[in-house]
């Protein structure tokens, strides 16, 4: 193979990993450019597009996460590239204007330090050939503690991915890796590494989980989710529907009876539980789940926590603060501060209307509210 046949073979497989911020919009995450299949749209706090260079370094794999379309003995076409090789390739990208940054992984090819050292090398060579833009490095599992710390000396951003939540539904993931030693301890060192105050304060540590391959249920999801962001200060969590076909037919994923529709809708109320956790100062356990420990499909998060609260409604759109406001069903942070811009310039506020067009989302707020 050459470069770009290389390159078209190791993006495709690396499409499913979203701990870059490649995801976030409906569907984002699976979407590539046209033309060059490795580029991936990102979006960025503000709301904008940029472009990442998106690759894996290597797709031949010595684990079996069962998940996993590339986990050893699982047909598919095996190529490997080298870091010059990559560091070139991207590169060019770079210096053509077609993208801003670069996202690294690899599947695990002889053991996790070569790997590392590899993703390490290859980042190495871009920073000594002068380039100082936005750096994503894969940490992959049983690095040792030194080869973590050299990716995040060089990266912008790093991640490992926690795939799911707790030991027991780990094991039934993959018995090649170890969740505490493998998983946990590097991502609590690469919290330390990072932690404000630190050497390296400015590297932003983010995190996956595959949702529905295992039996965690979204409580477990929620709660780990939660102590990652306030205890172990993680920027970003991902979710990602894992998708029936690509893993191992003793995948517990692979036999449940839940459909693909359904784990994606699970995947989308799991993204709105995070935006309530990180924007909307929730904690993770006032999130409503029903007894068997999962979100509803059919009904958002914060209109169910609004429908198990009514002595805390109505809430007043004319005297009430900022913290009561962001918990009434649809209203997002812009409908606020029409609100409190509203309010700002003297004007009492009579109905929805007179804040914009009312729509479905926003009529959700009739019924908690009062003026
Ligand atoms: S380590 Fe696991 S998830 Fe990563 S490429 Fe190998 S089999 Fe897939």
């Amino acid at each position: 193979m050459d470069t770009l046949e290389k390159l078209a073979t190791l993006s495709r497989d690396s499409r499913y990993d979203l701990a870059c911020s490649c995801a976030t919009a409906e569907n984002e995450h699976r979407r590539r450019s046209r033309d060059d299949k490795w580029i991936y749209p990102v979006i960025l706090p503000d709301g904008g597009t940029t472009y990442l260079f998106k690759t894996l370094l290597s797709n031949e794999c010595i684990n079996n996460c069962r998940y996993c379309p590339l986990r050893v003995g699982s047909d598919t076409c095996r190529c490997s590239m080298t870091p010059e090789e990559t560091a070139t390739a991207f590169l060019d990208y770079y210096n053509s204007g077609r993208v801003t940054g670069l996202f690294l992984s690899s599947a695990v090819s002889r053991n996790p330090d070569s790997t590392m050292e590899l993703i390490n090398r290859t980042a190495s060579l871009l920073r000594r050939s002068g380039f100082r833009g936005y750096i994503h490095l894969k940490v992959i599992p049983g690095a040792s503690d030194a080869a973590i710390t050299h990716s995040v000396s060089l990266a912008s951003a790093v991640s490992l991915n926690i795939e799911t939540a707790g030991e027991e539904n780990f094991m039934s993931l993959s018995d090649t890796k170890h969740y505490m030693r493998d998983i946990i301890g590097p991502i609590k060192l690469i919290s330390r590494l990072t932690a404000k105050g630190c050497r390296y304060d400015r590297v932003k540590q983010t995190t996956q989980f595959v949702v529905g391959a295992s039996r965690e249920t979204d409580r477990q999801l929620i709660s780990y989710s939660w102590n990652l962001y306030r205890n172990l200060g993680l920027s970003r969590i991902y979710f990602s529907a894992y998708q029936r076909g690509c893993g191992s037919p003793d995948l517990p994923g692979e036999n449940s009876p839940v459909t693909n529709a359904e784990l994606l809708a699970r995947e989308h109320r799991l993204y709105q539980v995070d935006w309530l956790m990180r924007k909307y100062g929730f904690r993770g356990d006032e999130i409503p789940v029903g007894v068997d420990g999962n979100l509803s499909l059919e009904t958002d998060p914060k209109e169910m926590w609004a429908r198990a609260h009514p002595e805390f409604f109505p809430v007043n759109i004319n005297t009430d603060g900022k913290q009561r406001l962001l918990r009434v069903p649809g209203f997002g942070k812009i409908m606020i501060d029409k609100i409190l811009t509203a309010r700002g310039s003297g004007s009492r506020i009579r109905s929805l209307d007179q804040l914009g067009k009312v729509g479905r989302v926003m009529g959700k707020s009739r019924g908690y509210i009062t003026f």
